[in-house]
């Protein structure tokens, strides 16, 4: 009998560090020890770290279409990685890649990191775009695109904690941290297993120090170590390698989600020019992938076509996989988004407020808060009149929620922008039909013409499974149409995005959006005076004072005054968008017909793909939040590159989840 484990640490605001400074130095005062030498502290990173794991040789001779990936333990004021990233630009390729990972406890506060690394003049460019892009102190991955080919995953949390829920392989490790006899709960047996299970094979290690505890860890984790010169007056440090690191045992209980083997890929197709094809599609443009984008109409047709769409998110009271995803979802959408966005156009992050319209809904909110020990720049609970003051308009609702870095996108813009980037064609198409090739796909069009790839990437919502391979994947449509109305000069609208049942976003270019409404089990695009009679009241109870207002103006809001736009979105049952590698069902219910006499009894068989198949779907209303995220979490995948979620978030997405829940309950899909 197999235990069935997903449990993820819990999430939590993390502390930042007490620091005192020696001449432009940090010191840690709870662990009493320094985070670089000062002087000569890059000079010291560079033996220690980059030399004895011999970077610079094997940065010029890195080919792989992968990432070369290293994995730290400590992260601190980022001098290691940034003096790998700069050794990196010296060496390497110009079509290789690097990908840089590092856990942190107690992350730096902004300031405290910029201080830090002023102290390295040469290295100016490079801080610059790590501070940019500095996430706020949460636990989880927070991942930065440093460059189109260097990305960096913050692993905030402790580091074995950390490197237990990591999914992907790390080349070379920095084994940082503070000394052992400073920070001994760090450097346990856990945390060398869990390097040792993370590793590619031949991965190597490199650390400061030559404590017995490291050495009889690493050692019993499957490395091997030598001692070699260290750095100035230190005589000696350690350096190794692991040459048959363990098998990944993790997901032994859910053999389904073990992941496909990855090939190559040099072309992929994209099916839909929405939110999530576009990004899927931006995502593996920046990974030198070409990419040709299949779309029936235009790049926003769909549920991703309106002027303006709210970046929000509603968090479960209890945190679960779903929020937990949403949350990593918003906070790299923001981050994103804000780097996407340099001519201000796509998006303002001009702040959420969320209603508590009812009773219940502020108990709901108030749990929320208990539970969620979120810093106030991610959200905060607010009552009244901080909530009218914050909305810059009078809002009845005694409490709500504040969201200050999320806000509004103009989501068709966005799908252009992320389509223009260089290496992406969009053709217009109807497929209807993919068969599968020896070495790949062919796509066939309504119009009989055809298209060859190397991989597909199915992203076209409600429709994603109208194919023979997504037959079974369980969507609903549901249809949801804004309204929008011009505001008069003398009438202000709300300066935040304010979310009840549905959103009210500021004016755009003088005209206000607001709905949408939401229809389930409906695919119709018709505008229909019934739903914008549904936002009126809709908008009437969210900010009454506003209607109050309009109506002062001579503005009568009524159907035949509004103008609107009506789209489907899609959504799966348990309202977790799909993003992963497409399962061949009939091949899952047989391998694991066991599961519907006895949930325990699991095959030993890895789930089956159809090969080089990936799905981004069921976004629902929050694709502004969940689209990007997904999209890397595919990119990621195609490209055997770590995840940019923990495991068990990954499994959360993947599009075979239903499959298995059908099995065990005795149903047929
Ligand atoms: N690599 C860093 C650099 O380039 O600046 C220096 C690292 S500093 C010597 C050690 C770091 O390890 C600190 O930032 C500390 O907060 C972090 N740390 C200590 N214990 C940890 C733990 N259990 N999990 C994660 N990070 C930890």
């Amino acid at each position: 009998m197999t235990q069935r484990s997903n449990a993820l640490p819990p999430l939590a605001a993390l502390t930042t560090p007490t620091l005192t400074w020696n001449e432009g130095a940090p010191h840690a005062t709870a662990f009493d020890d320094i985070y670089f030498t000062r002087g000569d502290g890059r000079a010291e990173t560079e033996h220690v770290f980059l030399g004895a794991n011999h970077l610079p040789e094997r940065f010029t001779a890195w080919e792989a279409a992968r990432p070369f990936v290293i994995g730290e333990t400590g992260f601190g004021t980022g001098l290691n990685m940034l003096c790998a990233w700069a050794c990196f630009e010296q060496h390497a390729p110009s079509s290789a890649r690097l990908h840089l990972l590092s856990t942190e406890k107690f992350p730096l506060e902004l300031a405290a990191l910029e201080q830090a690394l002023a102290s390295w003049p040469s290295l100016a460019t490079y801080a610059q775009a790590l501070c940019g892009q500095w996430p706020t102190a949460v636990s989880g991955i927070h991942r930065l695109h440093l460059t189109d080919r260097v990305t960096l995953d913050l692993h905030f949390g402790d580091t074995t904690e950390r490197l237990e829920q990591l999914d992907g392989q790390v080349d070379a490790w920095f084994l940082d941290g503070f000394a052992p006899s400073k920070n001994p709960d760090m450097w346990q047996p856990e945390l060398f297993n869990a390097m040792a299970a993370r590793s590619h094979p031949g991965a190597t290690f490199a650390t400061f120090t030559c404590a017995g505890i490291v050495k009889r860890g690493l050692k019993a984790a499957g490395f091997n170590w030598k001692k070699v010169p260290g750095y100035g007056r230190k005589r000696e440090m350690l350096a190794g390698s692991i040459e048959a690191p363990p098998a990944d045992h993790r997901r032994q209980a859910t053999p389904w989600f073990i992941p496909p083997p990855t090939a190559p890929a040099k072309h992929v197709v994209i099916v839909g020019a929405g939110l999530a094809g576009s990004s899927v599609a931006a995502a593996l443009a920046r990974r030198g992938i070409k990419v040709t984008v299949v779309e029936r109409e235009a790049p926003g047709a769909g549920g991703s076509g309106n002027r303006q769409g709210a970046l929000y998110v509603k968090l479960a009271a209890e945190t679960n996989h779903q929020s937990r995803v949403y949350l990593a979802g918003l906070l790299y959408s923001q981050r994103w988004l804000t780097q996407q966005n340099s001519p201000q156009s796509l998006w303002q992050p001009c702040g959420v407020v969320q209603l508590a319209s009812s009773d219940k809904e502020a108990r709901r909110q108030q749990r929320f808060i208990e539970q969620h020990p979120l810093p106030p720049d991610v959200v905060t609970g607010m009552e009244n009149p901080a909530l009218t003051e914050t909305a810059a308009i009078p809002l009845t609702a005694p409490h709500g929620l504040y969201y200050p870095q999320a806000g509004w996108v103009r989501p068709k813009a966005l799908c252009e922008y992320l389509l223009s980037q260089p290496g992406i064609s969009l053709q217009q198409g109807d497929v209807s039909s993919l068969t599968q090739l020896e070495n790949g796909w062919q796509l066939n069009l309504a119009d009989g013409s055809t298209l060859g790839a190397d991989q597909v990437v199915i992203a076209s919502a409600h429709l994603a499974n109208r194919f023979t391979q997504t037959a079974e994947l369980p969507l609903q449509s549901v249809r949801g149409q804004i309204s929008e109305i011009t505001l008069p000069d003398e009438v202000a609208g709300p300066k935040r995005v304010v979310c009840a049942g549905g959103y009210v976003a500021p004016a755009l270019e003088g005209v206000l959006t607001f709905g949408a409404s939401f229809v389930p089990n409906n695919a119709t695009t018709d505008v229909t005076d019934d739903d914008h009679q549904r936002n009126i009241d809709e908008l009437r109870q969210t900010l009454p004072a506003l209607v109050e207002a309009l109506e002062k103006a001579g503005i009568e809001l009524s159907p035949e005054n509004l103008k609107g736009r009506a789209a489907v979105r899609a959504a799966s049952p348990d309202k977790t968008p799909y993003a992963g590698p497409v399962p061949v069902a009939e091949a899952w219910r047989t391998d694991y017909s066991l599961l519907s006499k006895d949930a325990t009894r699991v095959a030993e068989i890895p789930g089956r793909h159809h090969p080089g198949l990936w799905i981004s779907t069921a976004h629902g209303s929050r694709g502004l939040a969940s689209a990007p995220l997904c999209a890397e979490v595919i990119a990621s995948r195609i490209c055997d590159e770590p995840m940019p979620l923990e495991a068990p978030l990954v499994d959360h997405l993947h599009p075979g989840r239903r499959i298995i829940s059908a099995i065990i309950r005795g149903e047929n899909a």
